[in-house]
């Protein structure tokens, strides 16, 4: 299992002197579930591009377990523990839903995809091609392929925008489940406070870019939990009380 460590000081892009990242530092544990919330464009895709080593960690720190992430993930076992699910599904078109989970598999886990094409509910779909599947569905293949890798650290970067509410929700299940059985240490990007608090064991707010973290709340509401429960709710309203522009990322 992996705990992610993050120190981030002053990230700019190549192509701009103005830092979009001014300073996060925190610490995800093994197995815990991590949300990120802040404004549009403070930097949360960023983030996680730099956890993946997709965006340049140059002079910044991120590491789990104690090895550096940009070192380790050149190698296979590196980047065979870390999933990446992105805001569209990105699945190939010409290929099947079988061979879009093929493509990151050795062949000899071959054998595991149609218990994994069952979890998310599309055993009889292996064959289709992506334009043959809704929206939702493409979604679940992208949390198969996630999965496939049997991750132990999973990204997320507002996987359910755009879909309807009752496919979000079961989608939001299936991720606590599959994350569930297999303790997988999770960052969850989203600006949606009540997704926040229904999936997460901590949320961590950004403020607008140059972003710094300016409030960590534990969720110590028990699991199961309600998307729209009576305890959720209360749980969100008095934080939003407390600090009312949170969600625009301040706390003043
Ligand atoms: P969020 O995910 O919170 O909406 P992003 O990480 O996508 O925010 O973007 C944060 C800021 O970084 C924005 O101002 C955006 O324009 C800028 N940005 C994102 N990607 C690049 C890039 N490749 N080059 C330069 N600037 C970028």
């Amino acid at each position: 299992m992996i705990e992610l460590n993050v120190a981030i000081n002053n990230k700019c892009y190549a192509n701009s002197e103005k830092a979009v990242l001014a300073q996060l530092d925190f610490t995800v544990k093994q197995g815990e579930f991590v949300a990120i919330v802040g404004p549009s464009g403070c930097g949360k895709s960023t983030l996680l591009n730099m956890i993946s080593g997709l965006e340049s960690c140059s002079g910044q720190h991120i590491s789990y377990n104690e090895s550096d992430l940009q070192e380790g993930i050149t190698s296979n076992k590196a980047l065979h523990q870390l999933g990446y699910i992105f805001q569209q599904p990105r699945l190939m078109p010409w290929l099947t839903v079988r061979e879009n989970i093929e493509l990151i598999l050795p062949p000899e886990q071959f054998d595991q995809i149609d218990d994994l094409l069952a979890q998310v509910g599309l055993a009889n779909e292996g064959e289709y091609f992506p334009s043959q599947l809704s929206g939702g569905m493409q979604r679940r293949v992208s949390i198969a392929r996630a999965f496939a890798i049997n991750p132990q650290l999973l990204l997320l970067d507002e996987p359910f925008n755009s879909l309807d509410a009752p496919t979000a929700s079961r989608l939001r299940q299936l991720l606590i489940d599959l994350c569930e059985q297999r303790g997988t240490t999770v960052v969850f990007v989203t600006h949606d406070l009540q997704e926040a608090v229904y999936l997460a064991d901590r949320i961590i707010f950004m403020s607008d870019s140059p972003s710094t973290i300016v409030h960590q709340s534990i969720i110590d509401l028990p699991r199961p939990r309600k998307e729209s429960g009576v305890s959720e709710l209360a749980w969100q309203a008095q934080l939003l009380f407390k600090y009312p522009r949170l969600l625009a990322g301040r706390i003043d």
